[in-house]
Parts: structure tokens; sequence; C-alpha cells
């Protein structure tokens, strides 16, 4: 069993950060990657609203430089992921990872985000990146003067179509039902703007695309299915926007952290969960914001929330080289 005094979740830039804070701060510190080091925006081609980089980056890249920012302070990262945690005995708080590792940490910053829903489409997954989007703020740049699809009928589907007609030609909101599940606010400035036009009870079944000699194939039409008459037809388009929900990875610690009704975690100003002593930062909580550097904020934030917490007990931590209560009789 290995001891921590911060147990970091998740690799993405909430996480990254609170791990450079932490270990600057001469706390020992694990990072647990998870499934992809970076999370959400290492699968961002181009990233031009960091701040810091006049000339932008790459998702990869900027998670690359925040790595080595929080290793060159003493951050350990293991590419595993925690598949058990245990936090309802209070602090030190146990974790195993997927290669059956064991640890101990005296706290937990926990950030492993959230994911966009998928359509599970033909072609979806083929041209992430190359026309299919789940990000308005990071890649509507790309669409200027573009014939853009939005798929959903929620807040985020009609914020970020409104959002969109900066840069598109138009922006076609194409939902599976008649009703709109977004605010009626919002229902009013899309269907006012010129730009925006409506497909009702319509799915889309299949993401299209073709390639130049040379170049990568990118998004040239969707294949649509109009649920109320059957019909099945192909249109142009040049960019398809997903916005059909997200989900919270919160299903870990389901019965032991505090959710909100849609399963994100619950947390207090200084970035506390319920449990004293484990802390969350990034999408976990934020269902509005989800920006990279919102995230890091937050990471920030939780960082010095969790160091503030061991310092405040510094006369009463377990030195890091004690041997587990559980363990002491083995
Ligand atoms: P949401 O409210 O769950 O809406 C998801 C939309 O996608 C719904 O219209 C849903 O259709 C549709 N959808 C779901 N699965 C689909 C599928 N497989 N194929 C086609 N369509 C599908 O999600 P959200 O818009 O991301 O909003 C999430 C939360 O954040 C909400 O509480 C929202 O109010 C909040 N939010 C607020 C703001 C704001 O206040 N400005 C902005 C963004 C988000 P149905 O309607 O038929 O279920």
């Amino acid at each position: 069993m290995k001891r921590e005094r911060v147990a970091i979740i998740g690799s993405g830039p909430a996480g990254l950060t609170a791990a450079l804070y932490t270990a600057r701060a001469q706390l020992s510190t694990v990072v647990f990657v998870g499934r992809l080091l970076g999370g959400q925006i290492s699968t961002t081609h181009e990233v031009e609203n960091f701040p810091g980089f006049p000339n932008g980056t790459t998702g990869p890249e900027l998670v690359e430089n925040m790595k080595l920012q929080a290793e060159k302070f003493g951050a350990k990262l293991v590419f595993e992921s925690v598949t058990e945690v245990d936090l309802t005995k209070g602090s030190p708080f146990r974790l195993k990872t997927d290669n059956d590792d064991e640890y101990l940490a005296d706290t937990v910053i926990v950030t492993i985000g959230a994911n966009p829903r998928e359509l599970q489409i033909p072609g979806e997954k083929q041209y992430v990146g190359r026309g299919v989007s789940y990000c308005a703020t990071c890649d509507g740049f790309f669409f200027r003067g573009k014939d853009i699809t939005v798929v959903g009928g929620g807040d985020s589907a009609l914020q970020e179509a409104l959002f969109l007609t900066k840069f598109g030609k138009s922006v076609n909101i194409i939902h599976r039902r008649d009703d709109l599940r977004a605010s009626i606010a919002l229902q009013t400035r899309a269907k006012a703007h010129p730009k925006i036009s409506f497909t009702y009870s319509t799915i889309v079944e299949e993401v299209k695309g073709e390639g130049s000699e040379g170049a990568p194939a990118v998004v040239k039409s969707i294949i649509l299915r109009d649920l109320k008459t059957g019909n099945v037809y192909e249109k142009p388009t040049d960019g398809v926007f997903i916005f059909v929900g997200y989900d919270p990875n919160s299903w870990l610690f389901k019965g032991q952290l505090d959710l909100s009704v849609d399963e994100y975690m619950k947390i207090d100003s200084n970035m506390q969960t319920s449990i004293d002593g484990v802390f969350a930062a990034g999408e976990i909580h934020d269902s509005v914001f989800r920006q990279a550097i919102t995230a890091a904020g937050d990471g920030c934030k939780a960082a010095l929330s969790a160091i503030k917490w061991l310092g405040e007990r510094e006369d009463t931590l377990q030195p890091l080289d004690a041997v587990p209560v559980a363990a002491a009789g083995d």
C-alpha cells in the first residue's frame, strides 16, 4: 500500500493544475491519469482561447506542458484508473486502481470530468475534428462562412447554435421531437435569429464525408430520418455540432458523495465535496462553463483548499512511511 498526502483522480486541466499546486507546496502528490492523459482537451486539435498562447496551441501540447510543469515539482503520474474508493471512513482514504495497486491518501481531489453524449451513429467517431464537434467554443471558428448543423433541442444546443451564428453562413438545428427542451428565453432568441432554422421530429442516422487527393476526408453531408413520415434523405452540411447532453463521470462515487439530480458533484465554495478532505474540480461539478481554463482555475482552488486542509492537520498526519493500521498485523 502506497501512501500520499494528495491523490488526484483525473489528468485534465483541473487535475494537472491541482497537481502543480500541491506538488509545488511540497506535498507528496499522485495523479491517476485514467483512460486518456489530458481528458477531453487532448482530443481538441487547435486551442486558441487558453491565455498565454498568442499563436494558439494544440490540446496535446497544452496537456504535455501541464504534465511537465506538474512533474517538475515532483507530482507522480500513474497511468492507471481508479476503480474503487472508500471515502466513507474519512481521511486517510483508500483507493484501488485497475492494476490492483492500493493507495492511502490524506486528501483526494476528484477531477474526472464529464463526457459529451454521443449519437453513436456511423461516421460520428470517424469525423471528430474533421467536421464533427462537441464544442462550439473550441471549434466554431473553423466554420466561418459554412453551413452548420446542430443536433439537440436543449439549452446547450440552442445556446451553442446562437454562438455558432457568429461564424456560420447558416445554422440548422435538428431535434428529435416537435417540442424543444430548451428554456423559452433561448427558444425565443434562436427562433428570431435570421441564420437559424429548425428541423423537427428528425434524427441524424449517419455522417458522411469525402476527401480530395492528399487531403483528409471532411464532413460533406448527413443522412436524416423524418420520424413522422419515415422519409430518409441526405442533406449537405460542412459541420455537425452534437449537443445531446453530458454525462459526469461520477458513477464511482455514487452513494458516497452528494450528487445533484443530474449526477454532478456537489461542492461548497472551497471546492470541498460532502466529505471532509475530498475536493472536486472541473466538469465533474460544473455543468455550465466547461472550459479548459475554468477547469484549470478550479483545480488551483481545490489544490489551495487541500493544502490548507492538510496544513491545519499537520501535527496529526501519519508519516508517509507509516504502516497502515489494517496492514500492521500482516
Ligand atoms: P439536456 O437538457 O439533457 O438536453 C439534451 C437534448 O438532446 C434534448 O433536447 C434531448 O432530446 C436531445 N437528445 C438526447 N439524446 C439524444 C439522442 N440520442 N439523439 C437526439 N437527440 C438527443 O442537455 P443540455 O442541453 O446539455 O443541458 C444540460 C443541463 O445544463 C440542463 O440542465 C440545462 O438547463 C443546463 N444548461 C443551461 C444553460 C443556460 O442556462 N444557458 C446552457 C447550457 C446548459 P429530448 O428533449 O427529446 O429529450
